[in-house]
C-alpha cells in the first residue's frame, strides 16, 4: 500500500472512530441487524428462542399510573429498563453467535465487550475481584487498627497512637472500602446511577489518596497546615464530582482528571521515598511501579478471554496484591514512626 492511500486509510479510520465516541456508540451497537434484533425484541419480547417477560405485559400497565410518585409508574419503568436491558444482551449474544460463525473477532456494544452473564451478574470476574480488593482493604485496615492502637506502645498522657497519620489512614481505608463497593455494584449493573456513584466514589479515593500523599510527603503534622493543604484539592475534587453528576458525564475529561492527580501522587510517593531514605522504600517503589505497570492493561483493551476475563478485569485482579503490599508499608511506617517518636519521648 502506497503512503498517500496509507494515510487515507488511517484517516478514516481516525475520522470514524471520532464519529463513534462522539455519539457513544461501538462498532457492536451500529450494526442494523443488531439494532433491528433489538427494536422487535422490544416489542415482542422474543429474541430467538428466549422469552423476556419485562417486555410483554407491558399493555396491562400503560393505563394505570400518572403521577411520577406513583409506584406503579416506577414499576413500569424498571420493567422497561430491564426489558432493555435483556434485549441488548441478547441479540448481543446471537449477534457474536454470528459473527463467530463468520470467523469475525469480537466487537464492543455500547461501550463495552460482550460479557457472558451469570445469574444477575453482568461482568461477574470484575465483580468478584472488586470485591475481593474490598476485602483486601478491610484485612489491611484490620491490621493496621490492631497495630496501632493494641501492639504498638500510646502517648503516655493523651493515651493516642504515637503514629500522625492514624486516622488519615482511617479515612483513606474507608474510601477506599466505599469505592470497591460501587465498583462491583456498577460491575454487576452497568446503569446511570451506578455509573454514576462508581465514578464519584473512584474519584473522591484519588483526589483523598493524593492530599495523604502530600501531607506524609511533606510532613504536615498541625491540622491548620493540613487544611491549607487539602483545601485547594478538596474544593477541586467536590466541582468535579458535581459536574460529572449533575452536569455532564464527560469520560475524556474525566480520565484526563485521575491520570493526572494518580500520576502527581505516585511521583510524590516514589520521590519522597528516595529522598526521605524510609527503611520500607522497597516496598513502596515496588507499589508505585506496579501500580503504573498494570495500569498499561487499562490502555490495552482487548476483548473477553472465554467471555469473562478482559483487560479491565486483569486490572482488577492485580491491584489485589498490590493492596496487600500497600497495607504492609502503612504499617510499617507507623511501626518506623513510632519508634522514633516514642525513642525521642524518653
Ligand atoms: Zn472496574
Amino acid at each position: 500500500m502506497g503512503r498517500s492511500a496509507l494515510a487515507v486509510r488511517l484517516a478514516s479510520l481516525l475520522a470514524f472512530g471520532l464519529v463513534l465516541v462522539f455519539v457513544e456508540a461501538s462498532l457492536g451497537d451500529v450494526d442494523p441487524r443488531y439494532r433491528t434484533c433489538v427494536r422487535e425484541c422490544q416489542a415482542t419480547g422474543i429474541v430467538g428462542e428466549n422469552v423476556i417477560s419485562h417486555c410483554q405485559s407491558k399493555e396491562n400497565y400503560t393505563s394505570v399510573g400518572v403521577s411520577w410518585y406513583n409506584q406503579e409508574q416506577i414499576y413500569i419503568q424498571w420493567k422497561e429498563l430491564n426489558c432493555r436491558t435483556d434485549c441488548r444482551y441478547f441479540c448481543m449474544m446471537q449477534r457474536e453467535g454470528e459473527r463467530q460463525s463468520l470467523g469475525l473477532s469480537p466487537v464492543k456494544y455500547h461501550g463495552k465487550w460482550p460479557f457472558l452473564r451469570v445469574s444477575v451478574f453482568q461482568e461477574p470476574l470484575s465483580t468478584a475481584l472488586s470485591a475481593v480488593n474490598l476485602l483486601m482493604h478491610f484485612t489491611g485496615w484490620l491490621s493496621f487498627f490492631l497495630l496501632v492502637n493494641y501492639k504498638l506502645p500510646l502517648r503516655p498522657q493523651t493515651k493516642r497512637t504515637y503514629y500522625e497519620y492514624t486516622s488519615l489512614w482511617h479515612i483513606y481505608a474507608i474510601l477506599s472500602m466505599n469505592a470497591w463497593f460501587w465498583s462491583s455494584i456498577f460491575h454487576t449493573r452497568d446503569i446511570e446511577l451506578t455509573e454514576k456513584l462508581d465514578y464519584s466514589s473512584a474519584v473522591a479515593l484519588l483526589g483523598y489518596s493524593l492530599i495523604l500523599s502530600l501531607l506524609r510527603a511533606f510532613n504536615v503534622k498541625d491540622e491548620a497546615s493540613r487544611v491549607m493543604f487539602a483545601a485547594p484539592i478538596l474544593a477541586f475534587v467536590t466541582t468535579h464530582i458535581l459536574y460529572l453528576n449533575f452536569y455532564e458525564l464527560d469520560y475524556g475529561w474525566n480520565m484526563k482528571v485521575c491520570v493526572v492527580m494518580a500520576a502527581v501522587q505516585l511521583l510524590t510517593w516514589a520521590v519522597w521515598a528516595g529522598v526521605s531514605r524510609h527503611p520500607s522504600r522497597l516496598k513502596l517503589w515496588t507499589v508505585v511501579f506496579g501500580g503504573a505497570l498494570v495500569m498499561l492493561l487499562e490502555l490495552y483493551d482487548f476483548p473477553p478471554y472465554m467471555g469473562f476475563a478482559d483487560a479491565h478485569s486483569l486490572w482488577h485482579a492485580s491491584t489485589i496484591p498490590l493492596t496487600y503490599l500497600w497495607w504492609s508499608f502503612i504499617k510499617d511506617d507507623a511501626k518506623f514512626r513510632t519508634s522514633t517518636l516514642s525513642k525521642k519521648a524518653k
